[in-house]
């Protein structure tokens, strides 16, 4: 980090500066002029704190606030096994519903789903929905239906938690979803971070790829190096899709970061006629994954029934998916 400091500084006020400085944990060095270099663990130092220190005129950092989840410190791929899913290193499908509604929709999906090569099985039971007079999803038997589809169908299961008290409920669930909603519930954060569980961190609609990066380095600080990110598209002035799909945020992630990052099509759009090209273009962006929605009666699905694919539509996707893997080069 560099700090360029005021011209004709006092050498008192100077040498203060570089005390306050010390005093952080830092080691500072003057090699020469207006100019000081800070070592150490500057991550820990806030830089618009420091512009306010007296004799300071501006602040550089040139790392990255996210040390744990940076490349620099850590060049190779985090590779996250789930059942015979290796995500990070080959192409992973999470596929099913938006919401668990009964016995027989999430296991039926869920056939479907393995049928068609998906390697895990999702289904929210705790849904935050915008509106609190919409279907909120089944809770505890919600996930408890979910888990045994997964069983069923031997595909591990991805399922939301919004609160660190549910995690008794979520004791089968092998891969705990942390929402858009709540990438910034740092409280939800820290206690995942604790766990041992995959954690999917979805990218917030209104959240830069840093502030994404952050907030997987909170679960990382915990101690819990299985993260996998997902992009699942962010807010912008366009109202013809539910959100904007950065696709660019894929290639940008993967040279910021070795955590894994999928692409969830179905959120991104809002709508089923786009979900298959969004599928296709975010294989060829370099995807690690894919998250997508699906339900046999669109019409009639208690929540999200506009974007989902039904299992056949699926199917054809994945197909055009598996052709584009293959011309980049990636086993799918
Ligand atoms: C979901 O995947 O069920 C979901 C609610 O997505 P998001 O948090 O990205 O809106
Ligand atoms: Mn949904």
């Amino acid at each position: 980090m560099f700090i360029l400091t005021e011209k004709n500084q006092a050498a008192a006020v100077q040498q203060a500066l570089r005390q306050r400085l010390k005093d952080t944990g830092v080691t500072v060095a003057h090699p020469g002029g207006e100019v000081l270099v800070l070592e150490g663990e500057t991550f820990r130092l806030d830089g618009e704190s420091l512009r306010l220190l007296p004799g300071v005129r501006a602040v550089q950092r040139l790392t990255e606030p996210y040390p744990l989840a940076a490349r620099t410190g850590h060049p190779e791929d985090t590779v996250v096994s789930v059942g015979k899913a290796r995500i990070g290193q080959d192409f992973c499908l999470i596929a099913g519903p938006c919401a668990v509604e009964s016995s027989e929709q999430v296991t039926s999906i869920a056939r479907q789903m393995s049928a068609a090569g998906a390697q895990l099985l999702r289904g929210g039971a705790f849904k935050p929905r915008t509106s609190p007079y919409t279907f909120g999803g089944l809770g505890a038997e919600g996930l408890e239906l979910l888990c045994r589809a997964g069983r069923e169908t031997g595909l591990p299961v991805v399922s939301e938690i919004t609160d660190p008290r549910q995690l008794p409920l979520f004791r089968e669930v092998d891969v705990l979803q942390v929402g858009a909603r709540n990438m910034q519930n740092f409280e939800l954060l820290r206690e995942l971070g604790r766990q041992e569980k995959p954690v999917l961190l979805k990218r917030s609609f209104g959240a830069t790829v840093t502030e994404l990066l952050q907030a997987a380095e909170y679960i990382l600080a915990g101690g819990n190096e299985r993260v996998i990110l997902c992009e699942r598209g962010i807010r912008t002035f366009e109202k013809y899709t539910r959100n904007t799909l950065d696709l660019s945020a894929v290639p940008i992630i993967h040279e910021k970061t070795h955590l894994p990052i999928i692409v969830d099509p179905s959120h991104a759009t809002g709508k089923a006629n786009l979900v298959e090209p969004m599928m296709i273009a975010a294989v060829a962006a370099g995807a690690d994954g894919l998250e997508v929605e699906v339900h046999y009666d669109p019409q009639h699905a208690w929540s999200d029934g506009a974007q989902c694919l039904t299992p056949d539509a699926f199917a054809q996707a994945m197909a055009k998916c598996r052709q584009v893997a293959w011309a980049i080069g990636r086993e799918m």
